[in-house]
C-alpha cells in the first residue's frame, strides 16, 4: 500500500558515518531535513574504529572532540612482528604511530557506535535529530525536468516501515545506505573494481595473554597468517583483523574458527579468548561507484560509492569526509548563498579521492600479501618502512582537491605560505589572541560554524608603512563584505576574518587594529575580539613560530582563504582585496548590494 507524498529539502537515506556527518553540517544551517534509518535504534556496537587524525580535527572542527578523544585509545607506537624461522614470531621493532608535524591531533581508536552517538548528541544539542528508525528505503527517483526548477521537490524515494510505503518527495537526497546501497542501485549505478575480494574476520576480544604488546597497534606477519591488533578504548578490549586464506568463504567462518586462526598466528605465546563481545567477517572488495550524482539532486556517499579492504582503516573516516564535504555545500545551496553548482564541487573532489583511495588500498593490499612479498623480494623491514611511510595517507591528511570555482590556484602566489597548500587542509600553529593572551591553535579560530575564513598576514603593524597597509586591506574587506553579506547579518556570518600580526603583542593597543577585525556581532551587539592574534611568546606554552611554520614572510605578508570545511582555496598577496572579492563573486549568490567598484547587481 503506498501512502501520502510528504516533503523535505534533504532526505538523507542511512544514519551511519557519512550521514551522521551531512546531518550535522544541516542542523548548523538551520535545513530542514529528514534520515530514514532501516535499523530498529542506533547502533549498538561493531564496524570500524580507526579514527585518522583528519576526523579528530573534523570533530574538533565541530568542537565535539572532547568526548571523542576522552573515551578512545591513543595510539602512539607500532609494533612489526615477523616470523622467527621457527615457527614462531618475534618482535622486529617499534616505530612510532604519526610524524609529528601531521597533526596537532592523535591518532585514536573508538567503536563507530560512539562516534555516530557523539554526532547524535551534537546535532540534539541543537533541536532534536529528525530520525526515523525502522524504515527502509526502497526506491529512488529523480523527475530530470522538474530538476531544472532549483526550487522542485523533484526527487521521489519511496519507503516502508512495517510493511506501509509511503513516498517523499525531497529537493535532496543523500545515499549514505552502505556498501549495499539500494539508493545506487535504484538509480542503475554499477560498482566498478576488483572481484577477487579476500575475507578479513575482525573480532573483538577480551584476551588472556603473554603476548607483551597486546595494548598496542601490532602487525604480525606469520607463518600462520597476517593479524592486526587494535587496543580499543578501556583497558581490556581488544580488537584482531585476520586475512583468511584465500578461498575462504565468509559463511562458513565462525567465531571459533577465528579464534583457532588468530591462536596459530600469536605462537608461541598463548591466546586465549575471555568472552568475544562481537566479531563478523566481510568481503570487502576495491570498487567504486561509476556515478556519485543523478542530475545532481541524489549523491551517493560513504560506502555507498566507495568499498575497500579495512587494513588501513579508511573507511568509517572516508564516509564522514564525504558527509563533511557534501554537508556544508547543501547547506550554503539550500540558504541561497551559492548556485546549485556548488555541488558539482562534490563529485569532482570526493570521486577523485575514492579513486586514489581504492588505488592506495590495492597497494596496501598487496604489501600485506606474504605471497607479493616473496615474490617481489620485499623484506619485513622495508614492509614496516612502507607501512609507516604510508602514515600521511592513513591519517587523511594526504587529501588534495582540485581547481574549481572553490579552489583556485596559482603557483606564483602560493609562494608567498610555502608551507600551505591549496585544496589540502589548513595546517594549524601556536598564536596568541590579543583580547587575552591565550595561546591557541589558529585551527581553533577557523570551526565548522558554516563560515568562509579570511586569514591576514599582515605582519608587524609596529611598523608605521605595515599599519596603513593593513588600513586599507580592512577597508577594501569591509566593503566587500558588505556587499556579498545579506542584509540585517552580522559582518562576519558569511565571511569571517582572522588578523595574525607578528611582532611584541604587548607594543600594540586596541585602537590600532582596523575596526573590521573586531566586528559588531551577536545579539548583544558587541565587539567581537576573537579574531586577532599575535605570533609571539605566550607566558606558559613557549612560541608557536606560526609565520615560520607557514612559511610567510612578515614584511611580505599574505591573505588566505579557507572554505567552511577547513581546506584552503586561495593563497593571495596580503592587499591583493580585489582578487578576493572576484574569487567570492566566482561562486557566491549576489545579495543585491552595491559591488566595490560602485556597479550595482
Ligand atoms: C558489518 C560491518 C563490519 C565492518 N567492520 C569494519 C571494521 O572492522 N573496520 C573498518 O575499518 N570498517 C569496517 N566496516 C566498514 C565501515 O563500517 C564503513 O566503511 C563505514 O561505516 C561506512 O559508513 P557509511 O556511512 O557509508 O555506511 P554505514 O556506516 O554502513 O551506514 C549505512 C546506514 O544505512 C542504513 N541502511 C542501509 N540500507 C538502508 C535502507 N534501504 N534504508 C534505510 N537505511 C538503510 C544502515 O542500517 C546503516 O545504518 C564494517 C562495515 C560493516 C557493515
Amino acid at each position: 500500500m503506498t501512502n501520502t507524498t510528504e516533503q523535505t529539502d534533504v532526505l538523507i537515506c542511512g544514519s551511519g558515518s557519512a550521514g551522521l556527518c551531512a546531518a550535522l553540517w544541516l542542523s548548523r544551517y538551520g535545513i530542514n531535513y529528514k534520515i530514514l534509518e532501516k535499523r530498529d535504534g542506533p547502533l549498538k556496537m561493531g564496524q570500524a574504529d580507526g579514527v585518522q587524525t583528519r576526523t579528530v580535527e573534523l570533530f574538533d572542527s565541530f568542537n565535539i572532540a572532547e568526548d571523542l578523544l576522552k573515551d578512545s585509545y591513543h595510539v602512539l607506537e607500532l609494533a612489526f612482528w615477523n616470523s622467527n624461522q621457527a615457527g614462531g614470531i618475534r618482535r622486529s621493532h617499534y616505530a612510532p604511530d604519526k610524524e609529528t608535524a601531521l597533526s596537532h591531533q592523535p591518532h585514536v581508536i573508538l567503536n563507530q557506535a560512539r562516534l555516530n552517538e557523539i554526532m547524535v548528541e551534537a546535532i540534539n544539542r541543537t533541536g532534536e535529530i529528525p530520525i526515523e528508525y525502522g524504515v527502509e528505503v526502497r526506491s529512488v527517483e529523480v523527475d530530470e525536468e522538474a530538476a531544472n526548477d532549483p526550487d522542485a521537490y523533484c526527487v521521489h524515494v519511496k519507503a516502508a516501515k512495517d510493511g506501509v510505503e509511503r513516498t517523499i518527495a525531497a529537493k535532496y537526497v543523500l545515499g549514505c545506505d552502505g556498501a549495499h546501497s539500494v539508493v545506487r542501485k535504484s538509480l542503475g549505478f554499477k560498482m566498478l573494481g576488483d572481484s577477487s575480494d579476500a575475507v578479513w574476520g575482525v573480532m573483538d576480544v577480551y584476551p588472556r595473554t603473554n603476548f607483551p604488546d597486546i595494548r598496542k597497534k601490532a602487525v604480525i606477519n606469520s607463518e600462520a597468517g597476517n593479524l592486526i591488533i587494535i587496543p580499543r578504548e578501556g583497558d581490556a578490549l581488544v580488537r584482531f583483523y585476520i586475512e583468511l586464506p584465500a578461498g575462504t568463504v565468509v559463511k562458513d567462518v565462525n567465531k571459533e574458527s577465528l579464534q583457532k586462526q588468530a591462536q596459530l598466528i600469536f605462537q608461541p605465546y598463548t591466546m586465549e579468548v575471555a568472552e568475544t563481545a562481537w566479531w563478523s567477517a566481510y568481503v570487502i572488495g576495491q570498487r567504486r561507484a561509476d556515478f556519485f550524482t543523478k542530475a545532481h539532486r541524489v549523491f551517493l556517499t560513504g560506502d555507498a560509492c566507495h568499498t575497500h579492504s579495512p587494513k588501513a582503516g579508511q573507511g568509517m573516516n572516508v564516509s564522514l569526509q564525504d558527509g563533511y564535504n557534501i554537508g556544508w555545500k547543501l547547506g550554503a545551496v539550500l540558504n541561497k548563498q551559492a548556485p546549485p553548482s556548488l555541488l558539482e564541487t562534490y563529485v569532482s573532489e570526493r570521486q577523485s579521492t575514492a579513486t586514489e583511495l581504492i588505488d592506495f588500498d590495492r597497494y596496501f593490499t598487496k604489501l600485506f600479501s606474504s605471497k607479493w612479498r616473496q615474490e617481489n623480494g620485499i623484506s619485513s623491514e622495508q614492509f614496516a618502512e612502507a607501512f609507516v611511510k604510508a602514515g600521511r595517507y592513513t591519517a587523511g591528511q594526504a587529501v588534495k582537491y582540485g581547481e574549481s570555482a572553490i579552489t583556485s590556484y596559482n603557483k606564483e602566489t602560493e609562494k608567498l605560505a610555502p608551507n600551505v597548500d591549496v585544496g589540502m587542509r589548513f595546517p594549524t600553529a601556536q598564536v596568541m589572541r590579543f583580547s587575552d593572551a591565550k595561546a591557541m591553535q589558529l585551527i581553533k579560530a577557523l570551526p565548522s560554524i558554516c563560515r568562509w575564513y579570511v586569514l591576514v598576514f599582515a605582519g608587524d603593524i609596529t611598523d608605521s608603512a605595515a599599519a596603513a597597509r593593513l588600513d586599507k586591506i580592512a577597508t577594501g574587506l569591509q566593503a566587500m563584505a558588505e556587499e556579498l553579506t545579506p542584509v540585517g547579518a552580522d559582518p562576519d556570518s558569511l565571511i569571517d576574518p582572522v588578523l595574525v600580526l607578528s611582532g611584541k603583542r604587548t607594543v600594540v593597543e586596541q585602537e590600532q587594529i582596523p575596526e573590521y577585525f573586531t566586528p559588531v556581532t551577536g545579539k548583544w551587539g558587541m565587539k567581537n575580539l576573537h579574531k586577532v592574534f599575535f605570533d609571539d611568546e605566550s607566558y606558559n606554552d613557549g612560541h608557536g613560530h606560526a609565520y615560520e611554520c607557514y612559511g610567510v614572510d612578515p614584511a611580505l605578508g599574505a591573505m588566505i582563504i579557507v572554505r567552511p570545511d577547513q581546506y584552503v582555496a586561495k593563497i593571495t598577496q596580503v592587499d591583493d582585496v580585489n582578487g578576493v572579492a572576484d574569487f567570492f563573486r566566482g561562486f557566491l549568490n549576489p545579495v543585491g548590494r552595491p559591488k566595490l567598484n560602485g556597479k550595482h547587481e
